[in-house]
């Protein structure tokens, strides 16, 4: 049974589409999102919508573009409230699909995992979320390459205030992949989120 049609938890039973990994398969570079919401399971692609707009407005000032990267959640199909409200994943179905997000890792091996967000962090690294820690990279348990943890962009939605602080975040990461020698493109326009 592949990841379109995995049934490994609960979730599969009320999904539309599982939101699969996608994007260039020899990445230097994942991005991890936590969970599919309702346009995500409707479509089948991840990060649409107001959050995936400013997901784009991210990857632009990065330099990177989604055919560069490697983007996937930690759970991929949609966990809500009987199919009304988003809700976050619970510590089974995070454990249930972390199968495929090991695959993801051994297939794609990036260098950098940019998580987005308290869940996507913690099912990387195994280690608590800690606000003040964002923007510093850890080295990921098996020592293939380093976790970067940012904010989850649906977090700005509400928080407009953090627009300055996600800019200067987003800096440290192109700074990081010029570290790791990941070559990138210009940044493409102004911070689009300000
Ligand atoms: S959330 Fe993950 S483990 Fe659960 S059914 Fe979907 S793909 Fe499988």
């Amino acid at each position: 049974m592949g990841e379109a049609d995995c049934t490994r938890c609960a979730l599969h039973a009320s999904r539309t589409h599982v939101v699969v990994g996608r994007g260039a398969p020899d990445a230097k570079v994942m991005f991890l999102g936590e969970a599919p919401g309702r346009q995500e399971d409707k479509l089948g692609l991840g990060f649409q919508g107001a959050a995936g707009r400013m997901f784009d407005a991210i990857l632009g000032y990065s330099g990177l573009s989604r055919e560069k990267i490697w983007l996937a959640n930690a759970v991929r199909c949609r966990p809500s409230i009987e199919g009304r409200r988003n809700r976050a994943p619970t510590a089974e179905e995070i454990s249930a699909c972390r199968h495929w997000l090991e695959r993801d890792l051994s297939q794609v091996r990036p260098e950098v995992v940019v998580t987005l967000g308290r869940i996507a962090y913690e099912s990387v690294t195994g280690l608590s979320w800690d606000a003040q820690r964002r923007a510093q990279p850890v080295p990921l348990a098996d020592g293939s390459g380093v976790a970067f943890p940012l904010y989850h962009p649906a977090y700005l939605i509400y928080r407009r205030d953090l627009m300055t602080v996600y800019r200067q975040d987003v800096e440290a990461l192109r700074a990081l992949l010029a570290a790791h020698q990941i070559p990138v493109g210009d940044i493409a326009g102004p911070w689009a989120m300000e």
